[in-house]
């Protein structure tokens, strides 16, 4: 077909197929590129839509599309979301029978299939389809892989080049998230197609919203976090196994549910991990670096760093993991000089030290910023952005400058006649006249500076210090116990006057609630959802999903929910405008979604009825009508009025209640309800009274008994 007919199918297909009204930026060009049948390199953040760039046009293409993906896991996830969506797809790995293999082979050769998934390793087994005949297309996924300068290589990529010899006419795409320039032209050399057209995306990620705290007492504030983000799935990276374990721990004490990953647990163990993650058994991953890799989980919605990341393009990488589903996503720092330290006593000794410290420096240099923090992460990767992005907390909260040259001497004095030797904490202690046993045994509570400081939080002090080494007024020596010491600036301070100016500390006030709250009522606000009708269709999806054994956001996105909550669909037709229903989970899912959103408004409706018809007639009470006349007007029962006037009596309204039951009558009430043992219906009491006392007399005396 030439492209001019696919052009007028590109629409059509995504929405029948995926069930999404419009491309995103560049998707269309790359996939028009595609089916014309040239060779591609697409460099896109993660979450950006990459798949779709070679999803699409396999959909049209007459033969298979074969996609190179460089793990297990990431491949199941991306077929069984092909699945999801009714589209033939399948992998074909070492894991697999022959006969399986055999099997997918056949399903090739008789065009049964339009998209293939293979690692590259297993490729010799596809000898026999490789060729024009069957395949029409080839997609690299993850094709930094093949580049020894990417973050993660791997040698399987490096034979890759092979395919463009062997079947020089059909078209490759290469996917990537790396951005480098020598990396790009470094997979396009490997993979034989070095004039391929390359189509890079902006690596501004804006529904992630960037914050930086500082790191003291960051055990609480996560806990504090997690809690007003009831069933949000997170992940939180930790510098080491001792450290995801202790922090799983308290989180698992604080009734959080949370498990630890890291490279010291066995193959089983690590895999179990991730899928009771992705699948959202488990809300909060505490993980080291080595998370995050094989998933492709979309409804992330936040990501916190534990400790400071070593890098720039780690930091990012791992932010990145989450909104991918493009709902806004929170992506917190915690900052730590300790971290600082600590990092850079690994990279002390390794083959590029240099590298290292200076990528090292970077990092810091971002978490300390005080100007706009996407506009430091863009710009890293070479990208300028004009704005400030209003979606940091520097944004949201621009730090307020004042003169601190008091707090500036009073620090630059400690270290002076602490004689330059001293780290941070010591400094700290002195200025806040701490009387702990290091301080004691050198004798440092006879300084003159020592206690100067006690007005001001240890956590300030530590705000100001940062600020000063920022702007070189003192450095710490690394090689000398990481000792606080002055600089050539240091001197304009203490003794020309110079004015130095701080910027006021942020006072990130998390709410009291959760952290005071008793183990017990901590423990329940796990549980308790509001009932929303996202969390019924949430529980719905996790329920088809655990049924069909796929993780539930391939089922549908927590957008597409968020969508149907809002759009309230009744009908499949309705359902299908919905963004990310297609025609196929419409037409396997639609019925059961369509049903669980009627359910949820005609209770909705119910209760608001209900809730109605009493106040109804508490306005009538309220104009002075009797029960009989309330009755009359409203035809209804009068017992059912009476109803009304117990619910609004029990409620706090203004009733006077006594003029429908007497006080010796609540007595008797009250006598028959000891009796009883308090049980649960009215019937119990009509039979004690012999059928004496009405039941409207009876509800409205318990409801006396129960408000007295
Ligand atoms: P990447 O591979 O670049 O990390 P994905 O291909 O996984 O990103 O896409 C991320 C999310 O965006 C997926 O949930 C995908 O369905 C969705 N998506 C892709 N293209 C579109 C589009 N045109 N409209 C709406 N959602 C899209
Ligand atoms: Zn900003």
């Amino acid at each position: 077909m030439p492209l001019p007919e696919y052009k007028d199918l590109l629409l059509p297909t995504l929405k029948k197929h995926f069930g999404y009204d419009a491309f995103r930026a560049q998707q269309q060009a790359i996939i028009e590129h595609v089916l014309e049948g040239n060779d591609t390199l697409v460099i896109m953040p993660t979450g950006g839509g990459k798949s779709m760039c070679f999803q699409v046009p396999a959909l049209l293409f007459e033969g298979v599309t074969l996609v190179i993906s460089p793990l297990i896991a990431l491949m199941k996830d991306q077929v069984d979301g092909l699945k999801a969506n009714g589209i033939s797809a399948n992998y074909f790995n070492s894991s697999q029978t022959a006969e399986e293999q055999y099997t997918i082979l056949e399903q090739v050769a008789n065009r049964n299939i339009k998209l293939l998934y293979v690692a590259p390793e297993s490729l010799p087994g596809l000898s026999n389809i490789l060729n024009d005949r069957f395949i029409s297309c080839i997609a690299i996924d993850e094709a930094h892989c093949i580049s020894s300068w990417g973050h993660d290589f791997r040698p399987s990529y490096q034979q890759l080049g092979f395919l463009k010899k062997s079947i020089p006419n059909i078209p490759i795409i290469a996917l990537t998230a790396t951005a480098d320039k020598a990396t790009r032209q470094d997979i396009l050399d490997q993979l034989q197609i070095p004039h391929a057209k390359q189509f890079i995306s902006s690596f501004d990620r804006k529904n992630i919203s960037l914050e930086v705290r500082p790191g003291t007492d960051r055990v609480k504030q996560i806990i504090s976090f997690i809690k007003k983000r009831p069933n949000q799935s997170g992940i939180i990276y930790c510098l080491s196994r001792k450290n995801t374990e202790q922090l799983t721990k308290k989180l698992n004490s604080n009734g959080i549910e949370a498990t630890a990953y890291h490279a010291g647990l066995n193959f089983n163990e690590r895999n179990k991990v991730q899928e009771d993650f992705v699948y959202d058994n488990t809300q909060v991953v505490c993980a080291t670096v080595a998370f995050g890799m094989g998933i492709d989980k979309s409804n992330v919605r936040w990501v916190i760093h534990h400790n400071m990341p070593k890098n720039i393009e780690g930091y990012y990488q791992e932010i990145g993991r989450g909104g991918r589903d493009g709902l806004n996503a929170h992506a917190l720092l915690f900052h730590s000089y300790s971290d600082v330290i600590q990092l850079r006593r690994f990279a002390l000794g390794a083959a590029n030290e240099d590298v290292q410290i200076a990528k090292l420096e970077r990092m810091k240099q971002f978490s300390e910023a005080t100007t706009c923090r996407r506009k430091i992460l863009l710009s890293y990767f070479g990208e300028l952005l004009e704005a400030n992005c209003g979606n940091c907390d520097v944004c949201k909260n621009p730090p307020q400058i004042f003169d601190g040259t008091i707090i500036a001497q009073k620090i630059l004095s400690a270290v002076y006649r602490l004689n330059q030797q001293e780290p941070i904490g010591m400094v700290l202690d002195v200025l806040r006249g701490a009387h702990n046993a290091s301080v004691l045994e050198k004798g440092y509570q006879n300084l003159k500076t020592f206690g100067i400081g006690k007005d001001i939080a240890w956590k300030d002090w530590q705000h100001f210090i940062i600020q000063l080494i920022n702007q070189g007024y003192c450095e710490i020596a690394f090689h000398k116990n990481n000792a606080l010491q002055l600089t050539e600036f240091s001197k304009h301070v203490l003794f020309n006057g110079a004015k130095v100016p701080l910027t006021k500390p942020l006072h990130i006030a998390e709410p009291k609630v959760a952290e005071k709250a008793p183990r017990k009522k901590a423990k329940r606000s796990k549980t308790t959802t509001e009932d929303t009708l996202f969390e019924r269709l949430r529980k719905l999806r996790y329920n088809i999903a655990k049924e069909e054994d796929i993780p539930a956001y391939l089922i549908f996105s927590d957008k597409t929910l968020i969508e149907m909550e809002r759009v309230r669909p009744m009908s499949l037709m309705d359902l299908m405008d919905v963004s990310g229903v297609g025609q196929h989970k419409a037409e396997v899912y639609g019925d059961e979604f369509i049903a669980e959103i009627t359910n949820f408004l005609g209770a909705k409706l119910k209760k608001e009825k209900k809730k109605a018809t009493h106040l109804i007639t508490y306005d009538l009470y309220k104009k002075g009508l009797s029960i009989e006349e309330i009755s009359m007007q409203r035809k209804l029962k009068s017992t059912t009025i009476y109803s009304h006037i117990a619910k609004l009596h029990s409620d706090g309204k203004n009733i006077n209640i006594y003029d429908f039951v007497s006080k010796s009558e609540v007595a008797e009430v009250k006598k028959a309800k000891s009796a009883l043992e308090s049980p649960s219906s009215l019937k119990p009491y009509y039979d004690y009274f012999e059928e004496q006392l009405d039941y409207f007399k009876i509800r409205l005396a318990l409801s006396v008994i129960e408000n007295a």
